[in-house]
């Protein structure tokens, strides 16, 4: 049986694709056939055996393209930025570049085409292998573009992520010499870069996902702790990176790939991407009662270590306001507390960015997260009862439980539990929240034709009253 929004049955070799499951093929290198159709086109309905008989060709003929389809009625948002103009539209997505097929629409010229299109595969490489390191983002001349979403993050990001922080241990200014200030360490054990290292080590050990490695970088972790035991000061760089290629956490040890965060320059771009995704899994992963020492532990390693003076600065600045901060929050529990704290700060970065792009280092657009694309539920309406404007805000509950959507990694943490019994009520939930949502903006809606209308007519400031009389 097809699905009832589509005309491509589970059992087809064309696989329905949702805008979100492109993107992520995409992102990873994947190159993608997709026929953007609609199921109630009669000429769609036609061309759905050529289709499907492509997409069987295609599985032995070219084994590295995915060939799928999107349903435009159920999907109009993506439909309508893909510029899908008419029904169907054959795309090809392939190393960073978007082909639109305009073509006969026989099998044979578009598997041709296609292949025209594919990267070669390298000598002896099968295509799938060529394809198996995703390409860096492409930037058009003079534009930035977003960073794809991928929700969870992927955990390589993350373990990627901690492996570097540790090396970065060795290249830190502020290595066994540092007398930071007390003002920006905020708490005394930040003074000497060993607590903070303690500190930082102990937020690895317990938070990281240990699926993906097996644990092992954990495992690597917890020997540096016992290394590190009676210790009085940091070790000097020669000796740290002996201790790690001890607990194969050294540099002949470590992969240099990220998935979301792949980009032409890691060390500008994918590192501290993937420090913010490690940042903010840590916190997630952390109990009720460790977030706020995780969240500690994460600002002693920016402090110490992070790799950028500049953007240790700007964090140590907003982390010495944290507890005023935090205990003006209303949020219950420590752990979504200290998750939205991390949020807001990431997003005080974000639009610092945004506002002054560097344009030598930016290579992607800046913004506010979650975009509203993203979490439409993270974004509020609210109406004031004196007649101004309406403002479109956070909605912070939702904000926290996408929060949790994109963080929280594995079953073995607290967070999960609460992921688990939030998806099996959401279909209530969802019915509610877009009934309320669905509300409140029809109410934003009628406010604005109200507005437009009287500004239309003239209206506004002193000549309200006479317009309204004539
Ligand atoms: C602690 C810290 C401070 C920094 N300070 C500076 C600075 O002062 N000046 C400077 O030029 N650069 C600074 N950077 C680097 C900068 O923030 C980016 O990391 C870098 O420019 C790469 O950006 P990006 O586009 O990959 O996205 P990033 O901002 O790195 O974000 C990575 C991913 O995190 C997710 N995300 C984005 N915002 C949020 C949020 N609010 N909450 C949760 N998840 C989110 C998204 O999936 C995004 O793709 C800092 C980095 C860190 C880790």
């Amino acid at each position: 049986m097809p699905p009832s929004d589509g005309l491509y049955s589970a059992s087809s070799p064309v696989v329905t694709l949702t805008p979100h499951a492109l993107s992520t093929a995409t992102s990873r290198g994947s190159a993608v056939l997709v026929e953007y159709y609609s199921a109630w086109c009669g000429h769609c309905q036609h061309f759905q055996p050529t289709y499907e008989a492509i997409a069987a060709s295609a599985k032995a003929a070219l084994p590295s393209l995915l060939v799928g389809a999107i349903n435009c009625p159920s999907h109009e948002a993506a439909c309508a930025e893909a510029a899908v103009g008419s029904f169907p539209t054959l795309v090809l997505y392939a190393r960073g570049q978007r082909h639109v097929y305009s073509g006969g629409e026989d099998e044979a010229s578009i598997l041709a085409w296609a292949r025209e299109k594919l990267p070669p595969p390298a000598d002896g490489t099968p295509a799938e292998a060529a394809e198996a390191t995703p390409p860096p983002p492409r930037r058009e001349e003079g534009k930035l573009l977003p960073r794809v979403p991928i929700v969870p993050v992927p955990t390589q990001d993350i373990i990627t992520a901690a492996r570097q922080s540790l090396l970065e241990v060795a290249n830190a200014r502020l290595v066994a010499t540092k007398q930071v200030n007390s003002e920006l360490a905020n708490t005394e054990s930040h003074k000497d870069g060993l607590g903070a290292l303690l500190g930082w080590l102990r937020a690895l050990h317990y938070q990281l996902p240990r699926e993906w490695d097996g644990g092992a970088t954990a495992a690597s972790v917890a020997e540096l702790q016992a290394m590190l035991h009676g210790r009085l000061t940091v070790p000097k760089r020669a000796e740290w990176l002996q201790m790690l290629d001890r607990v194969n956490a050294g540099e002949a040890n470590r992969k240099h790939e990220w998935v979301l965060c792949n980009s032409s320059n890691p060390q500008l771009h994918a590192y501290p991407c993937s420090m913010w995704l490690l940042f903010h899994s840590l916190v997630e992963h952390s109990t009720e009662t460790t977030a706020m020492t995780t969240l500690d532990a994460i600002v002693g390693y920016v402090i110490h270590f992070f790799g950028c003076e500049e953007c240790a600065t700007h964090f140590a600045a907003m982390a010495a306001t944290r507890e005023y901060s935090l205990r003006t929050m209303s949020e219950r529990g420590g752990r979504e507390r200290a998750a939205l704290w991390l949020w807001h700060a990431h997003n005080v970065v974000n639009l610092r960015l945004a506002a002054a792009p560097d344009k030598a280092l930016a290579e992607f657009a800046k913004g506010e997260w979650p975009a509203t694309a993203e979490c439409a539920a993270c974004k509020k309406v609210t109406l004031s009862h004196h007649g101004a404007k309406p403002s479109v805000g956070w909605d912070r509950k939702q904000v926290s439980q996408y929060l949790s959507l994109a963080y929280c990694l594995e079953p073995r943490f607290e967070c999960w539990r609460e992921l688990q019994e939030r998806r099996l009520a959401r279909p209530a939930a969802e019915a509610e929240l877009s009934h309320a949502t669905g509300l409140t903006l029809v109410a934003f809606a009628v406010f604005l034709l109200l507005a437009c209308g009287f500004h239309l007519r003239g209206g506004g400031g002193k000549k309200k009253k006479s317009d309204h009389v004539v």
